[in-house]
This record gives structure tokens, C-alpha cells and sequence, in this order.
């Protein structure tokens, strides 16, 4: 037992044994709340049976065809629930693995569909600072997190980045949060216009915004005004809902909550909660029919793709969202959970933001809450908060601040759709054990 080699080479790890509802129980049997999904995975928890018989009876049917070949029953109809659910004219889902390689296909469609149409110099991708789209090559070259990208920059193709959409940090104090969401879109447009719209492709952003700043949304009306900025460029817009979509913030879609539709839309982790690796890119009908009537094949594909198994765990996840209401649980929940760390956290000298949508709720960690001064990266705030909140029992997902201290170290909370208020209690009192200690 000594031959793995994942992302952390010297840390050792409890040994997963056994799921029960929203905890995982490890091989000694210690019992740890799920409270960030993993990475906003978990949906459903780790034992939902209608989840794994629909996943055994499609092996026991047809485990695995490949797409060169055949199509598979999950797979339509996971895609027709997918678009009958859909916002703006997406139509079309294309089935891969994971988050990453949606956020590959998606960059690889656009480009696509600017040659079939005629415009090939339209090659250039703007995203945001800050933000996370994966971590395969091309991901990481939109993503706008330096630290993951340091390393690797020789390797990445070129991509610019705009500001995010950070009202805690950014809005000035004589600006409403609307003037702000405008003036920080307006960058885009700024940005279009200065490497010329008909070089462009596409911008790629997350509604809300995951793993770098630790669920931030949008504030109202920047994703429409980023709409309209694309629109105006022929720009198109990609969403990437990898981490906040699949009901996580109450909606199917989190865009939905903002009045604003993307022409390609990324999802992956809720959408197979874990029980199966998959992930989707949402195509618009304009993009399909522009590759359907021009060379009729997308330029991509995978092995994996639209995997029988991976498209009926998928399948039954989203079956169990709505037969139990999930959707309201993440708003109630997500309103209690939110206003338990107020309560908690509300004054609390290192806690400088609690923000969010639904069950996806960020805790940002400052030094001083009055100057939003971040901790020293080098103290380690995010990984102390981790380490106590395993031995408490209590999963919850810490990340480091930036460098530049553009950002603080924050806990993200992304649990199962299936809690209840013991829960909450139980979240909040371990965290907040964890993260004075953590601060101490
Ligand atoms: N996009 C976003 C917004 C993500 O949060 C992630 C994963 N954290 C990815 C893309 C990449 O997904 P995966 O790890 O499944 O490749």
C-alpha cells in the first residue's frame, strides 16, 4: 500500500470505508460530516441506493459502448432531461469525464464554430483573475489563479484576464452594488475592444464563483451586462457551472438566478454527484447547427464519453433532485445554514465575509475585519482550519488567499442537498472550534 502518488506527496490520508447519508466513515470507523461535498461533489450524500441500483442494473445491462459505435439509452435520456431544464437555447450536451474536459470542449467548440462560419481569425479567449477552470492545459490557461499557473505558463496557450466580480474587495464605498457590477463588466468590453473584436472567441467566467475566492456571485446584473457585451462583439459567453451548478445554489442552472444565459454551459460535479465521473458541455443551437451544417464533426471526442454507467448514475441523481424537493431543501437549508454563521460569525474579529447562494457558502478569514487585512499566506490559516476540522470530524473545504492578498484564506461549505438543521449544528459548532483555533 505505497504506490499512489496523487497532488499531496507527503500527506497521508484517512482510509474512506463506508458512506451513511451525509457522513463518510473512515477504516477505523470515525464518522466525518460531509460539509463541502468534497469539492462541491456529494450532492446526495454517500450511500443513495437508488443512485447505485440504477448504476448496477446498467452494468448488468450494457456496462460500456463506445460513441464511435453506438449510443445508449442513460445518455439520451440524461441529455433531454438536461436541456428540457436548460435557460436560453442551449440544446445540445456534449458527455465527457469531468470538469476539466467540459471546460476543454467548450474552448474547442468556439474556436470550431468560428471557422465554420467563416470568421477564423476569432481565435482568443478572455477570462477573469482569480478564477479556476481545471487544471488540463488548456483550463489552466484560462484559469486566472497564478499560483496554480506559475509552473506550467511556457506550456499555456495565451489568454487575457479581466477582473472578477468581487464586490467584498472591490466595491468602492460611494458605489451601489449595481454601478459597480457594471463598471467591473465594462472591463470586458474595454478588453474586446482593445484586442479587437474580430480576434475574440469567447469569454469564459463562473456564475458564482468556487474553489479562488470561495463562493462569491455575481452581483446583480453583471452576467446580463456581460450578455449584452458579448452579444455586441459576437462574443460568445461559456458558463462554467462545473462547481456551482446542478442545484448547488437552489437552481438547476445558478445562472437562472440571474436572468442571464450563456451560449455554452459547463457542469460536471453535482451532476453525478460523485457516484460516477462525468462531467457536460451544454451547446446552444446556434453553435450545433453552424458544426452540423458546415463540417457536420466536432474536432474532439474522448474514450470515455457519454459512459452508460457514468450517464445512468447521472441520470438517477437528477431523478432523486426532483422526486425530493432538493432544490427547496438547498434554499432552506441554505438560508439557515447562512444565517447560523452569521450568527456564529457575524462578529467575529477574523471572519471578514460570509457569502453565497444556497448551499454553497463561502467564509472568508482576515487578520483584521475592519482593514480586510489577509493573514500571512505563510501561516497556513486554510490548512490549520482543514487539519482541525478532520480531527473534529468535520469535512469542510479551506483554501489558501492570494498572494497578492487580493483574496484571504476562506472556507467553502458545499454539503449534501439532503441535510437537515442537526447538521447545521453540528457544521457550525466544528467549524467554528476549527477555525479559532486555526486564527489563534
Ligand atoms: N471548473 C470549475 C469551476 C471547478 O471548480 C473545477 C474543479 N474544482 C473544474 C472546472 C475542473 O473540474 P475537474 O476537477 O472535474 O476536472
Amino acid at each position: 500500500m505505497n504506490h499512489v502518488f496523487h497532488r499531496n506527496a507527503r500527506a497521508s490520508y484517512p482510509v474512506a470505508a463506508k458512506g451513511d447519508g451525509v457522513y463518510i466513515l473512515d477504516s477505523e470507523g470515525k464518522r466525518y460530516l460531509d460539509a463541502s461535498g468534497g469539492a462541491a461533489v456529494s450532492c446526495l450524500g454517500h450511500s443513495e441506493t437508488r443512485v447505485t441500483d440504477a448504476i448496477k442494473r446498467q452494468l448488468d445491462e450494457i456496462p460500456f459502448a463506445h460513441t464511435g459505435f453506438f449510443s445508449n439509452d442513460p445518455m439520451e435520456a440524461l441529455a433531454d432531461h438536461l436541456i428540457a431544464r436548460a435557460p436560453g437555447d442551449l440544446d445540445r450536451v456534449y458527455f465527457v469525464s469531468g470538469g476539466s474536459e467540459a471546460i476543454e470542449a467548450a474552448l474547442k467548440m468556439a474556436r470550431q464554430y468560428f471557422m465554420e462560419i467563416g470568421q477564423p481569425e476569432r481565435h482568443k479567449i478572455i477570462a477573469r483573475r482569480q478564477s479556476y477552470h481545471g487544471n488540463t492545459l488548456g483550463a489552466l490557461a484560462v484559469g486566472g489563479n497564478e499560483w496554480r499557473r506559475e509552473q506550467f505558463k511556457p506550456l499555456l496557450i495565451d489568454t487575457s484576464h479581466v477582473s472578477p466580480c468581487f464586490a467584498y474587495r472591490d466595491r468602492r464605498d460611494d458605489e451601489s452594488e449595481e454601478a459597480y457590477g457594471q463598471r467591473v463588466a465594462d472591463e470586458l468590453d474595454a478588453a474586446i475592444r482593445e484586442h479587437g473584436p474580430e480576434t475574440v472567441a469567447a469569454f469564459v467566467c463562473e456564475p458564482v464563483v468556487g474553489a479562488t475566492l470561495g463562493a462569491v456571485p455575481a452581483v446583480p446584473g453583471y452576467l446580463k451586462r456581460i450578455r449584452e457585451i458579448c452579444d455586441e462583439h459576437g462574443v460568445l459567453l461559456i458558463f462554467d457551472e462545473v462547481m456551482c451548478g446542478m442545484g448547488r445554489t437552489g437552481y438547476l442552472y445558478a445562472c437562472e438566478e440571474d436572468g442571464a444565459a450563456p451560449d455554452l454551459l459547463t457542469i460536471a460535479k453535482g451532476l453525478g454527484a460523485g457516484y460516477q465521473p462525468i462531467g457536460a458541455t451544454l451547446v446552444s443551437s446556434k453553435i450545433f447547427d453552424a458544426i452540423h451544417d458546415g463540417s457536420g464533426f466536432f474536432q474532439h471526442g474522448h474514450t470515455y464519453m457519454g459512459h452508460p454507467a457514468a450517464c445512468a448514475g447521472a441520470l438517477a441523481v437528477q431523478k432523486v433532485i426532483e422526486e425530493d424537493n432538493l432544490l427547496e431543501n438547498v434554499r432552506a437549508m441554505g438560508a439557515k445554514l447562512k444565517a447560523a454563521l452569521e450568527e456564529r460569525f457575524g462578529n467575529h474579529h477574523h471572519v471578514g465575509d460570509i457569502r453565497g447562494r444556497g448551499l454553497f457558502l463561502g467564509v472568508e478569514l482576515v487578520e483584521d475585519r475592519a482593514s480586510k487585512k489577509c493573514f500571512d499566506p505563510a501561516r497556513k490559516v486554510h490548512a490549520k482550519v482543514k487539519a482541525k476540522a478532520m480531527e473534529l470530524g468535520l469535512m469542510c473545504y479551506p483554501m489558501g488567499g492570494t498572494i497578492d492578498g487580493r483574496v484571504g484564506d476562506h472556507v467553502l461549505l458545499a454539503p449534501p442537498f439532503i441535510i437537515d438543521e442537526n447538521h447545521i449544528e453540528e457544521i457550525v459548532g466544528k467549524l467554528g472550534e476549527a477555525i479559532d483555533e486555526a486564527v489563534r
